[in-house]
């Protein structure tokens, strides 16, 4: 049986993607920070829940042990993260932007991805078919924030993006450091769920649908792509 983590699985994106993979027939880690909204988000599902802050080591290394004890991990998402620049007020951009801001998220969204990554590579190292899937953004692509036109080109965040760009640079890295998993980043679509204040376009199965479809990416599948439901996205 497939063993599969989702980091922020108590909500939004990454509880539907816990949905369908279990759907699936995989065994699934919910991770939440809370492990109250976690344990009733397992229970909802049947999935199994983890207490899982990215931001702290120790929530980490415990969750590795429990996964450990068992039996060990073949797909890991990296799904939890933040967007703190939009505010009630809209988006925070350049003329704005602080250090404190750009840190708060990258805490998560950066560093949360290194931190649960560096810690579960010796579980996903000792499976026979290792999955790693990286939830980033359109926002991430550099060419589409240089190119008029697009939805990205009109976005006046940096925080947020940069974040992402940086989870895409993570992603071929690994991807090219060990050719033995298969370590994709997805876009998964401007989707409804808290993040946005509910104003994406797209529901949770639609977002959800690339997250899945690359947690079940084949051992001969892509590595060190980026894709998004419909097409693969420019870097
Ligand atoms: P969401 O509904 O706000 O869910 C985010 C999840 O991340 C929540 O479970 C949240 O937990 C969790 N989280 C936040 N900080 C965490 C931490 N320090 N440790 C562990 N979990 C933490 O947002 P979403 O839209 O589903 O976002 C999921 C992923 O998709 C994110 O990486 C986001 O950047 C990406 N994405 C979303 C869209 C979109 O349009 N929605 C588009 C492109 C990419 P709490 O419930 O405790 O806050």
């Amino acid at each position: 049986m497939t063993s599969t983590l989702i980091t922020g699985a108590n909500t939004g994106l990454g509880f539907e993607t816990a949905r369908q993979l279990i759907d699936a027939g995989h065994t699934v880690y919910v991770g939440s920070r809370d492990a109250g909204r976690g344990r009733q988000a397992a229970e909802q599902l049947g999935g199994r829940a983890v207490q899982l802050d990215v931001t702290d080591d120790a929530s980490v290394r415990a969750a590795v042990k429990v996964i450990e004890a068992d039996g060990g991990l073949d797909v890991l998402i990296n799904n939890a993260g933040i967007a703190p620049e939009w505010t009630d007020d809209g988006v925070i951009g350049a003329a704005d932007l602080t250090a404190d801001l750009m840190q708060q998220t990258f805490e998560t969204n950066v560093f949360g991805t290194v931190r649960v990554l560096h810690a579960f590579l010796p579980l996903l190292q000792r499976s026979a078919a290792p999955v790693v899937v990286n939830v980033s953004s359109g926002l991430a692509s550099l060419s589409r924030l240089t190119t008029p036109d697009t939805s990205a080109y009109a976005y006046a965040g940096v925080a947020y993006p940069a974040s992402k760009t940086a989870v895409n640079v993570i992603t071929v890295q690994y991807a090219k450091a060990f050719p033995a998993i298969r370590i994709n980043a997805v876009e998964p679509g401007f989707t409804k769920t808290d993040l946005n204040a509910n104003a994406g376009a797209q529901t949770v199965e639609q977002g959800a649908e690339i997250i899945v479809r690359m947690a079940q990416v084949s051992p001969d599948g892509p590595t060190g792509g980026y894709f998004g439901n419909d097409r693969t996205f420019p870097w």
